[in-house]
């Protein structure tokens, strides 16, 4: 694997270049895609709150009506029971039709005040509903515009990444197929960091020593030399 010409180390240094691009585009791409994630759900929890108070609401509205109903079914009883006590020939008749006015004249009392209970809290639910809208309405315009300006941001760093993938499949295409593959496994166990110099015979990969002879054979350059820390691809640079 290792009869690699000089001017592969050359080569390789290139393709780190472009590696070392690669995935710092990426990372930053990601890093968008996980913001306009974030933002999205903001605005689905936002979504979700108002929701659940549009729900109250509604059951508030509902109760209130299904009160009134109640109180007219009442109030009909109450004028049946009147007419009724005009009709009436007995004494008992009239004292127990008496006391039909007089009970459903209490239960539309207490249902009146429960109504009036009701209607406030309804009035109340409301407005908060239609200040949740309002908010949530602006919470909207600013989440888009924000996605608006990370879309208009990564769309330039999308257009970088293309150029390097490019860049790096050209130079990859004048390497031996093996080379790749080694570089490709080193690049994933090393965070994109494959091709490293070599200074006063330490990695620049992992800042670990190599051997002395490991070094002069870096120097020579006739081979490729892998740290043997780290795996990375060593060249040697005096400066
Ligand atoms: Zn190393």
């Amino acid at each position: 694997m290792n009869e690699i010409s000089k001017q592969n180390i050359e080569k390789l240094i290139k393709l780190q270049e472009a590696e070392t691009e690669i995935v710092r585009l990426t990372a930053v791409l990601e890093k968008i895609v996980h913001e306009k994630i974030k933002l999205n759900a903001k605005l689905i929890q936002f979504e979700a709150g108002l929701k659940e108070k549009q729900e109250i609401f509604s059951k508030l509205e509902k109760d209130c009506r299904d009160l009134e109903m109640e109180i007219k079914i009442l109030d009909d009883r109450i004028v049946k029971s009147n007419e009724k006590l005009r009709m009436v020939k007995t004494n008992k008749e009239y004292q127990l039709c008496l006391r039909e006015v007089d009970d459903s004249k209490k239960h539309k009392d207490a249902l009146e005040t429960q109504l009036l209970e009701y209607m406030d809290e309804r009035d109340a639910t409301r407005t908060i509903v239609e200040d949740t809208l309002k908010e949530y309405e602006l919470l909207k315009e600013k989440i888009t515009q924000e996605q608006k300006n990370i879309e208009k941001n990564s769309s330039d760093d999308r257009e970088l990444l293309d150029e390097y993938e490019a860049r790096k499949a050209d130079i990859g295409q004048t390497l031996d197929k093996a080379l790749m593959t080694r570089f490709g496994k080193v690049s994933k166990m090393n965070k994109g960091l494959v091709v490293v110099p070599v200074r006063n015979e330490v990695c620049m990969g992992c800042f670990m020593n190599i051997p002395p002879q490991l070094y002069i054979e870096v120097q020579r350059g006739d081979v490729l030399i892998s740290c043997p820390q780290c795996s990375r691809i060593l060249y040697y640079r005096n400066s």
